[in-house]
């Protein structure tokens, strides 16, 4: 899955502006477009290199994205109703091509769509999240169908010209004073008509395999993101690039840490009389046991923080704190004897009336205030 920076896809530098995207592209574009190198396999990924490019960089959101995410391919901040449609796809390549091929290929030729994109939901744990993950992944795929090397056709017969749009893939509509132009409803824009469907894909052009793919799990990453794998999305129609695959990462709850952003938090239980005399606690961290220094007269609540054990984020420099929420134990299934003990230190916490217990002691006050 190693892609090529779009800016050195396109040869132009961080700092292009649009029209100097859009010359680029289109430079690349003629050069490599499959109607100028037919059968060759080279110039059809260059060319499909060079879409996708201009794809990204051509829409400022979906640029600034990328200058953000970069190699990383995770674009986090568009949501699953900002991808392109096919639609959108057609009118980028209308726009390019339309003052190139004498006419315009958008008036003279069947429309070109983008395969839909995929979306592929995967589970990881807290800890894959932190140190980053690599798994594999089964995704449907397409392939030609080999019966009618993706014409669709039945062996033996050849798709014939539509006869609603004589082959255009657009029909022209009269509303009002204006001629608007259509997506043929016959034909879906291919331009071809299909009058007996392959027996073996169903008229499809391709089959429907299932496919291992390696996905890398940055590491960092935080629940909902999502990871982009170029080209691995459903096939497109007349020659269109494939739609791309989308991994949408899900960590599942941790039974000791909360996430929030780059910090942890967890709660840890400390023995009542180590929060009295204070001393040495084990508290987890992600990457194993850490202590802390418990203070004498700790108090239930008291959070400590342990700098830098959280989880260094995808955009971050630096890890997240840990922060551990202690709460104080009382102690449980006590001996007669351990009674006799905590009743007799309880008596001698008693003579030096409330001393001992700020917090009771003022809550009592305020009792008094209250039925007095
Ligand atoms: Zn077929
Ligand atoms: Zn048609």
């Amino acid at each position: 899955m190693a892609k090529r920076d779009y800016y050195e896809v396109l040869g132009v530098s961080k700092g292009a502006s649009e029209d100097e995207i859009k010359k680029a592209y289109r430079k690349l574009a003629m050069k490599y477009h499959p109607d100028r190198n037919p059968d060759n396999k080279e110039a059809e990924e260059k060319f499909k290199e060079a879409n996708e490019a201009y794809e990204t960089l051509s829409d400022p959101s979906k640029r600034q994205a990328y200058d953000q995410f970069g190699h990383a391919g995770v674009d986090p901040n568009q949501g699953m109703g900002g991808m392109g449609g096919g639609a959108n796809f057609g009118d980028i390549f209308g726009d390019i091509f339309g003052d190139m091929f004498g006419g315009g290929r958008r008036s003279s030729g069947p429309q070109v769509f983008r395969g839909a994109d995929l979306k592929y939901s995967l589970d990881i744990t807290l800890e894959q999240a932190a140190k980053g993950y690599q798994t594999e992944i089964r995704i449907p795929s397409y392939d030609e169908c080999d019966a009618c090397h993706g014409t669709g056709a039945k062996a033996g017969t050849e798709p014939v010209t539509c006869h609603t749009c004589g082959g255009s893939g657009q029909v022209f509509m009269q509303q009002g004073p204006f001629r608007v132009r259509q997506t043929c409803h016959t034909c879906h824009g291919t331009g071809k008509e299909i009058k007996e469907p392959c027996p073996k894909c169903h008229g499809e052009g391709h089959i429907r395999r299932n496919k291992t793919l390696e996905v890398k799990i940055p590491a960092g990453i935080d629940d909902g993101m999502r990871i982009r794998s170029a080209g691995n999305g459903e096939p497109g129609m007349n020659g269109g690039p494939r739609g791309d695959l989308y991994v949408e990462v899900h960590i599942k709850k941790h039974p000791i840490f909360e996430r929030d952003g780059d910090d942890l938090h967890c709660e840890v239980p400390v023995p009542f009389a180590t929060a009295a005399l204070g001393g040495k606690l084990e508290v987890p961290t992600l990457g194993g046991a850490g202590e802390i220094d418990i203070p004498e007269g700790t108090q239930t609540g008291k959070v400590f923080r342990l700098r830098g054990k959280g989880i260094k984020g995808i955009h971050s420099a630096y890890p997240g704190d840990l922060y551990c929420h202690v709460f104080i134990e009382t102690p449980v299934k006590l001996t007669a004897k351990q009674k006799e003990l905590l009743q007799e230190f309880q008596k001698s916490l008693d003579e030096n009336s409330g001393k001992h217990s700020p917090q009771n002691k003022s809550f009592t006050d305020r009792l008094k205030d209250i039925f007095k």
